[in-house]
């Protein structure tokens, strides 16, 4: 941030009287903005025999891999709403929303991301606007090595393992800032290393 959304004037990191960080403090009007992390909230569409609907992505990051339905909750909004519209809009899909499934913490790009589980209604979805094709997949079919994001891939492998088991369980979870590979600028990376780079 460099100015300040009141009043227009530059912005400056000062850590204000009884904060314990730095913020964004207005030079001119004073006024502390504070910046908090992001939910991105999804769903995992569930059909009736078993199969889930994964969306590729027609956006960056992670343009043409595939995701569960999910993003950033929008103000006035609840968690399960933001599902729900989130799975309209990737997916042009409706959904009955059931338990919340996974949480992620991803506190190295300030994000919280969670997933429901959800039952499919219909069959009549397409790509929204930020999806190139929209597919239910059985787990052996699931491609594995084009997910757009950790918080997905785990929640699926996670999800398949515990309906067989029939035990499936809310779960959270705290992820760390992955490794990056060395001499990136020297190798044509696949698109499928530079997804594992959340
Ligand atoms: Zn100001």
């Amino acid at each position: 941030m460099k100015f300040c959304s009141a009043c227009g004037a530059p912005v400056e990191l000062r850590q204000p009287p009884d904060d314990n960080r730095l913020r964004h403090v207005c030079t001119i009007c004073t006024t502390i903005h504070y910046q908090n992390p992001n939910m991105v909230i999804g769903s995992i569409p569930e059909w009736e025999d078993g199969r889930i609907l994964l969306c590729r992505r027609a956006i960056e990051p992670r343009h043409g891999l595939w995701t569960l339905p999910a993003g950033f909750m929008e103000n006035g909004e609840t968690t399960s709403a933001a599902a729900i519209r989130e799975t309209l809009e990737e997916a042009n899909a409706r959904i009955a929303i059931g338990e919340l499934y996974s949480m992620y913490n991803l506190p190295y790009i300030n994000q919280v991301f969670m997933l429901f589980r959800a039952r499919l209604l219909d069959l009549d979805f397409s790509p929204g606007a930020e999806s190139l094709e929209v597919e239910l997949f059985e787990e052996q079919d699931i491609p594995w090595d084009e997910l757009a994001f950790r918080p997905v891939s785990l929640t699926l492998q996670r999800y398949f393992a515990e309906r067989k088991a029939g035990n499936m369980q809310f779960h959270m979870d705290d992820l760390e800032a992955p490794a990056r590979p060395a001499k990136l600028s020297e190798t044509a990376i696949p698109s499928i290393i530079a997804a594992t780079n959340q």
